[in-house]
């Protein structure tokens, strides 16, 4: 969709959506952001609606600049993409997950961690190696790990793809399909890859106010039932949106009817408080 913004900015899409003054900006503090410790990491708790209980956290990155603020991941994860240190980002976003998930079994919540993986990060040729010499380093425990892929990334190259998944899941990662139902169609291939979970992008339930039915999130969760994938909603809202998605069968949910993304000390509080109720 293209709109016009307030100040004056075109939003195209994801990748063009600031102004290329602000591009250039953001690309001279990108180089000095990690050795300025200025990313930090939010998890923003799944739970199973089921039992209600957290299943999971995602972790998304943050960057608080010293010079222009909090600048969103949409406005610098592409910009990283192509001048090429996604590569330290990513592996600072690995370690980092990995450390909370070890805080966490600590103190108790032996819970699943989910890492966003970029299309350029995953198609780069030492992609595989470094993963595995980062759960060396780290000690991770995959089989606790969830790496969220989209499927614009996959399709582009979907025999590599294959490749590369097959490779993760020997490793005993699970595989998730972020923003399910945004990219290209895909269901010609979708039964080919090696993946676990289909998670269906929030803009499918954004909009529904009243107890209705959403017949594309019927059929998205249907599919997922076909091909023996769990399902995760993104970007519950409210109570009413809960109801539908559970209906359908949903399995996992999230978004700000559960809880924002939360910084280290406020997940612990909520995990904290969640385990006495
Ligand atoms: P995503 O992977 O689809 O992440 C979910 C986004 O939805 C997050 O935005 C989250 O804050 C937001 N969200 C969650 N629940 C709700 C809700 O109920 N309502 C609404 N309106 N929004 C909700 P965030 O943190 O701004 O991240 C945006 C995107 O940036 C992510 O989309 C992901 O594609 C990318 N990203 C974030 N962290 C990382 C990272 O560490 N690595 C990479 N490669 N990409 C990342
Ligand atoms: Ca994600
Ligand atoms: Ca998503
Ligand atoms: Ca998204």
């Amino acid at each position: 969709a293209k709109l016009k913004g307030k100040d004056n900015i075109v939003y195209f899409n994801d990748q063009m959506r600031i102004n290329s003054n602000r591009k250039i900006e953001i690309l001279n503090l990108l180089h000095q952001a990690l050795e300025q410790k200025e990313f930090k990491l939010h998890f923003q708790p799944i739970v199973s609606l089921e039992s209600k209980k957290v299943v999971g956290v995602e972790a998304l990155i943050r960057w608080f600049s010293k010079q222009k603020g909090y600048i969103p991941p949409l406005d610098f994860i592409p910009l990283a993409e192509r001048s090429g240190n996604i590569r330290e980002i990513s592996e600072w976003v690995f370690k980092e997950a990995v450390t909370m998930q070890n805080k966490l079994d600590a103190l108790g919540y032996p819970i699943k961690i989910s890492i966003n993986v970029s299309a350029k990060a995953l198609m780069s040729p030492k992609f595989l190696q470094a993963v595995s010499k980062l759960v060396k380093e780290t000690k991770a425990d995959p089989t606790r790990i969830e790496l969220e892929l989209t499927e614009t990334a996959l399709i582009e190259d979907i025999r590599e793809s294959i490749r590369i998944l097959k490779s993760l899941k020997q490793m005993g990662f699970i595989i998730s399909i972020d923003d399910f139902g945004t990219g290209y169609s895909s269901l010609a291939y979708l039964h080919k890859l090696p993946i676990d979970i289909l998670k269906i992008d929030r803009t499918f339930i954004h909009s529904v106010t009243t107890d209705t039915e959403i017949p594309v999130v019927e059929f998205m969760v249907n599919i997922a039932k076909e091909l023996d994938l769990s399902v995760i909603i993104e970007g519950v809202e409210t109570e009413i949106q809960e109801r539908i998605v559970k209906r359908y069968g949903c399995q996992y949910a999230q978004g700000y009817y559960y809880s924002m993304p939360l910084d280290e000390t406020d997940l612990i509080a909520f995990m904290t408080h969640e385990a006495s109720n």
